[in-house]
């Protein structure tokens, strides 16, 4: 069968890239190319942004109300819900989520739309309080300008939906750059702006590999903003990159999370925690709780019942109900969880269950990993510091709150953090001690369009979904109105 092509979006039309080149797009159940995004250079990345900055800075968008952006917010989200179905289908071919959370997902992701819809008209400046006589000070808050937002491949359209909306929301004009490997559903969403009645240029793409656009885009002058998730290597270079111009960034990147494990907890919710925390998603996201710190009384019990749940987890094609693990999104994806299960049992890490590749014939063609688990891992060890980004769990024994403390924040991330207790004087001690963007109590890997996300320490900066996340896309412009009759003394600070 052909590969179903997926086009750009830029001023409002669809568009191939200026050379007519085509990257594939392969389907990680099958190792099969199943569709074709259009292959950009600088050159398209150049055109995208001229295009974002005239609709930010003339035409229907400069001049629209922000009841009228709300509107149109709602208006997508309304439409994101009627196209669900067909968006996270695409979304399981081309990234191999579930299509059960992915149905499940594309019916929140609208959620996002409709509350910074709502918020659109809300965002107020202020008028100040003056220690001096005869001025009058307001605030006012304005959008910054092109915004360009780069995906990574773990979840596409979610982490999409957590830039595009607040800084629509906030009055800016936006370029998307989803990753090489997973571009389809992003490109089937840009559909969706002209649909809903945006104007031409407000929303764009532009589809290739990181290195060859990525660079151009985050260093062009017209870019007041780059809003990134990804790996923390990138992360760094685009911040730097960024940096050379002074411009705005929110860094979303990795985590090293720990998932902790007190006696006193419901140990079989903690179990079922410690499963969604790492084997959701193939352990592909940011905030997997990669750490499972158990309490050494109920170490052998916890690792127990881990370790014989995991080991009925259905692995199979992410398109069918039953399956409950898919496989690793991208190839050198799952090379590099594999080696790092190799570089754990080196390391003397005891491994309890999984560390290979499935050996069942239909799911050979398929990128997966087993469900793998390490017991009596120590913090010191690779696997318990690098980021693995796939279904590889370290369960690492602690004595008393202190040690867990101090294990938990031994890390250089700081994204997210799970806390099982049935104590609540504990919850809340841990929940102030651990160093991390979220923490959760008694569950796990819990995101609303309401509540901030973001990481401390090397997991990132700034803050996505919530009203904080509309700040990010925001500056504050004073002004003074001077109502003396007579300018004062022009050598003395006013
Ligand atoms: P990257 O961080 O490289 O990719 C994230 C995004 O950045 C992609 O759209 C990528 O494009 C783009 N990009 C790549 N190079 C540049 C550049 N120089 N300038 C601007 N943008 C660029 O993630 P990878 O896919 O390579 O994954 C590497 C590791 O990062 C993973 O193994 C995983 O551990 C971690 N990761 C963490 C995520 C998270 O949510 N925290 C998400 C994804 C990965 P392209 O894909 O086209 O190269």
């Amino acid at each position: 069968m052909e590969p179903a092509r997926y086009h750009n979006t830029v001023d409002g039309r669809t568009c191939e890239s200026a050379t007519g080149r085509w990257l594939q797009s392969v389907n990680p159940f099958t190792g099969e190319a199943w569709a074709e995004v259009p292959h950009c250079d600088a050159a398209d990345a150049e055109q995208a942004i001229e295009t974002a900055h005239a609709a930010f800075t003339r035409g229907p968008w400069a001049t629209m109300s922000a009841t009228n952006r709300g509107k149109l917010l709602r208006r997508l989200g309304d439409l994101i819900a009627r196209d669900a179905d067909k968006l996270a289908e695409i979304e399981v071919r081309d990234n191999g989520k579930l299509l059960a959370e992915m149905g499940a997902q594309l019916r929140y992701i609208p959620e996002w739309f409709h509350y910074y819809g709502g918020l659109a008209d809300k965002i107020e400046g202020a008028v100040l309080p003056s220690d001096k006589p005869n001025v009058f000070t307001y605030t006012k808050r304005e959008p910054l300008g092109v915004i360009v937002a780069i995906t990574p491949w773990n979840s596409p359209l979610l982490l999409l939906a957590w830039k595009l909306a607040p800084a629509l929301a906030a009055g800016n004009t936006v370029v998307v750059k989803p990753s090489e490997f997973t571009s389809c559903s992003t490109l089937a969403l840009m559909e969706l702006f002209a649909e809903a009645g945006f104007p031409a240029g407000v929303v764009n793409s532009v589809t290739g590999y990181g290195a060859e656009i990525g660079a151009a885009l985050v260093e062009h002058p017209l870019v007041s903003k780059v809003a990134f998730t990804g790996g923390d290597a990138t992360g760094a270079a685009v911040y730097a990159t960024a940096a050379k111009n002074i411009k705005h960034v929110t860094l979303e990147l990795g985590g090293k999370s720990p998932n902790i494990v007190f006696a006193d907890a419901n140990i079989d919710n903690a179990v079922k925690g410690a499963i969604s925390g790492i084997f959701a998603a193939s352990g592909q996201t940011c905030i997997a709780g990669s750490r499972l710190l158990v309490q050494r009384s109920v170490y052998d019990e916890v690792a127990g019942k881990v370790v014989d749940f995991a080991r009925t987890a259905r692995l199979g094609d992410p398109m069918a109900a039953t399956t409950q693990v898919g496989p690793i999104t991208t190839l050198p994806q799952r090379t590099k969880v594999l080696q790092y299960i190799d570089v754990a049992k080196a390391e003397g890490a005891d491994c309890l269950l999984g560390g290979g590749t499935p050996t069942a014939p239909e799911l050979t063609r398929g990128w997966f990993v087993e469900p793998t688990i390490f017991g009596g891992v120590s913090n010191a060890m690779r696997i318990a510091r690098e980021e693995v980004f796939g279904p590889v769990l370290s369960i690492i024994p602690f004595e008393d709150d202190d040690e867990a403390a101090t294990i938990a924040n031994d890390t250089i991330y700081g994204l997210a953090a799970g806390i099982w207790t049935s104590d609540i004087r504990r919850a809340h001690v841990m929940a102030d001690r651990i160093q991390a963007g979220t923490v959760w109590v008694n569950t796990y890997r819990a995101v609303s369009f309401m509540a901030p996300f973001g990481g401390y320490k090397r997991s990132g900066i700034g803050r996505e979904s919530g009203q904080d996340a509309v700040d990010e896309y925001l500056q504050t412009k004073c002004v003074w109105i001077n109502l003396d009759e007579e300018v004062p003394n022009p050598f003395v600070l006013r």
